[in-house]
């Protein structure tokens, strides 16, 4: 199942880059593991998959410590400051800072580790109450702020966009995110070199990919349906 899964997404994301123009390697499929056991990431990992989405620190801590050391490892959900220093040097990339005393932390504990960790602004484009995120206007002045982070690496942009039925109702947000995202490039803030647009999950990524994004995030599109208990 897991196989069938994998193949059909990434016959999506190809379509889907064919549709808008671009290339395969512009996008990376982020497998979204959260609840799902070790043994079913690693059954993904021998299947070719090399990056991993988690959304709770003891969770990916775990996870870390017993899969290959090859992996990438995103954390794609809130964190909690005082959950920080668990994750740093563990992370390819944190995707959900929105607040500056979060960032500071990130900057303290890297610093710590004598490393520099790489993350995303999340946005709340659709401003929807539950969701963290910041606003669209307050992006850019956050954006110089964390450009004096020596232990920071701001290298794009993230949102969750709201549960919809028609994957087209949210091309709009995928829209607006991307202009801002070439607006703030167009000012080159200094530590912002990259332009990475983390957008999409298993409902709309197709979307998404047509309008930009870079990071996809796949969880129950490869996984099937998640057990919480
Ligand atoms: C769970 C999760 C996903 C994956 O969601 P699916 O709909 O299962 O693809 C993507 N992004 C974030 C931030 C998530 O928490």
């Amino acid at each position: 199942m897991l196989k069938d899964n994998l193949t059909k997404v990434e016959e999506n994301i190809v379509n889907a880059c064919e549709r808008a123009g671009r290339k395969r390697e512009e996008v990376t499929l982020i497998a979204v593991s959260k609840t799902k056991p070790v043994e079913v990431l690693q059954e993904a990992y021998d299947l070719g998959i090399r990056v991993f989405g988690e959304n709770k620190v003891q969770e990916l801590v775990d996870k870390y410590e017993a899969l290959p050391k090859d992996i990438q490892w995103h954390m794609i959900g809130h964190l909690q400051t005082n959950k920080v220093k668990y994750i740093i040097g563990k992370v390819e990339m944190i995707h959900s800072v929105d607040s500056l005393k979060l960032a500071q932390t990130i900057e303290k504990e890297s610093a710590k580790k004598n490393c520099v960790t790489k993350i995303l602004v999340e946005v709340n484009v659709a401003e929807e109450e539950s969701k963290f995120g910041m606003h669209m206007e307050d992006v850019l002045p956050f954006v110089e702020k964390l450009s004096t982070f020596e232990h920071i690496q701001v290298c794009g942009l993230m949102t969750i966009a709201p549960f919809v039925e028609n994957s087209e109702d949210n091309r709009k947000i995928f829209k607006n995110l991307h202009k801002l995202s070439v607006d703030i490039m167009g000012k080159n803030v200094d530590n912002r070199n990259e332009h990475v647009l983390s957008m999409g999950m298993t409902n709309d990524y197709e979307v998404a990919i047509e309008e930009g994004a870079t990071m996809v995030r796949v969880g129950t599109g490869i996984f099937g349906v998640r057990n919480y208990f």
